[in-house]
């Protein structure tokens, strides 16, 4: 495979961008190699600089569920973008989308829309301190919820893939209001409020956790965390940034049956635009300025393509909810993958929660980060170069998740089970 042209743009990068890649995980640091330099998306594959041909299960971290390029979606950008790129000013499509939020989020009674996942947490932890009155918060190792100093404490996604516990420049006055505990461990969680509840303003949670590859919450743990918070006074913050409209269209909290006062949203909500969005409970969003005291703003905030890419991607996936077809085919593919590592004798775990999916190169069941970075990222970076040199792109690192998008069918899950089966082959 060819990839003279992504080396040469990765050595310009280098000179002018940290570590030459604008989002650390893209820089392949944690699978090595050159990070491959993408030209255009369609559908369900990406083709590099180089003209090399991938399919794809990145999906851009998440957002793209409908696929790229999906021809109704950019169509709508290009419509909108002629009437004018940004204003200032509201627009009846940021109440539309609002609207459809608030129809389609179970919890969701009020939206604020910012411009990305890591404002969209960073606003709904200013709210939960200033309606709770209250400093602490709780999260759970492992999970990311965008780079706001609280919460890049033990956190998921690049942060682990680069192995740094913490982040220089976090101050630890800041740091030491966040309270980290073990995913799935409901005993250490009503520990900690017993200990501190009175001074708990929230948990947040990925409710299926993605950033440290997938980990499934177990049947209680979700439950028994909105439980224990609701007895302290505590809001439960389920940050469905990469949830959100891929596990159903009301997301996790629909699937599992759960209200938490506020959800972070982002990825799908955006269309593949920047987009995110604090939903919930009115009688706490409300609390936000300019009806309440709690300061929250953004130039571009509600930015019409944004807005106008989300709103189309919401309207196609409820005219025709592709849910159950994403379940299927995503446990084929896992299935599949499985038995081939299996008949090559290769110990893995496969950890999947409807189109999200990670593949562990361990031999004990994942279920919180410990266990996940116990698995050998050597070999899954094997696996990565492997399939990435057969076509196929997975997630540059052990500790992320793939997706399957609508544009995904039955030929290429084959495809990709054929493709892996020759690389576990090869690893054995
Ligand atoms: N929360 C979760 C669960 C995420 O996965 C991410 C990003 N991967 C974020 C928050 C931050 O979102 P963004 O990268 O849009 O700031």
């Amino acid at each position: 495979m060819d990839c003279t042209s992504s080396e040469h743009l990765f050595q310009r990068a280098c000179k002018v961008i940290p570590g030459g890649v604008n989002s650390p995980v893209r820089a392949f640091r944690g699978v090595g190699g050159t990070p491959r330099f993408l030209e255009r998306g369609e559908g369900c594959r990406v083709v590099d600089v180089d003209g090399n041909r991938y399919l794809d299960y990145l999906g851009s971290w998440g957002p793209l569920i409908l696929g790229h390029a999906h021809p109704a979606v950019v169509s709508k950008i290009q419509a909108v973008a002629s009437q004018g790129t940004s204003f200032g000013a509201p627009t009846e499509r940021e109440v539309a989308l609002a609207e459809k939020v608030v129809s389609l989020v179970p919890s969701a009674e009020m939206v604020r829309l910012v411009n990305s996942g890591t404002e969209a947490t960073m606003t709904a932890l200013r709210l939960a301190r200033g309606y709770t009155q209250r400093d602490l918060v709780v999260k759970f190792e492992g999970c990311y919820h965008g780079h706001v100093d609280s919460f890049l404490v033990k956190a998921g996604s690049g942060v682990a893939t680069l192995g740094i516990p913490g982040s220089p420049g976090v101050p630890e006055a800041v740091a030491g209001l966040t309270l980290s505990l073990p995913y799935n461990d409901a005993a250490a969680l009503e520990k900690t409020f017993e200990r501190y509840g009175d001074r708990i303003a929230a948990v947040v949670c990925e409710p299926v956790a993605g950033n440290m590859g997938v980990v499934v919450p177990r049947p209680e743990f979700l439950s028994a965390l909105c439980e224990t918070a609701e007895t302290h006074g505590a809001l439960v913050i389920f940050d469905e940034v990469i949830t959100g409209f891929r596990l159903a269209l009301g997301g996790a909290q629909e699937r599992f049956g759960l209200r938490p006062h506020l959800t972070c949203l982002g990825k799908i909500l955006g269309g593949g635009l920047p987009l995110g969005a604090v939903a919930g409970k009115a009688e706490v969003l409300q609390h936000l300025a300019p009806e309440g005291p709690v300061y929250q703003a953004g130039t571009l905030s509600g930015n019409p393509l944004a807005v106008a890419a989300g709103l189309k991607t919401l309207e196609l996936l409820e005219a025709d909810p592709p849910y159950a077809r994403l379940e299927q085919l995503t446990s084929r593919l896992c299935r599949g993958i499985e038995e081939a590592a299996a008949e090559c004798g290769v110990p893995v775990q496969i950890s999947r929660c409807g189109s999200m999916f990670t593949v562990f190169f361990s031999r004990l069941p994942v279920t919180d980060f410990r266990s996940a970075v116990a698995s050998d990222v050597k070999r899954y970076a094997r696996f990565f170069h492997g399939l990435l040199g057969r076509g196929v792109y997975l997630a540059p690192s052990q500790f992320e998740t793939c997706f399957v998008s609508c544009a995904h069918d039955e030929r290429v899950v084959e495809e990709t089970i054929d493709a892996a089966r020759a690389v576990f082959a090869s690893l054995a």
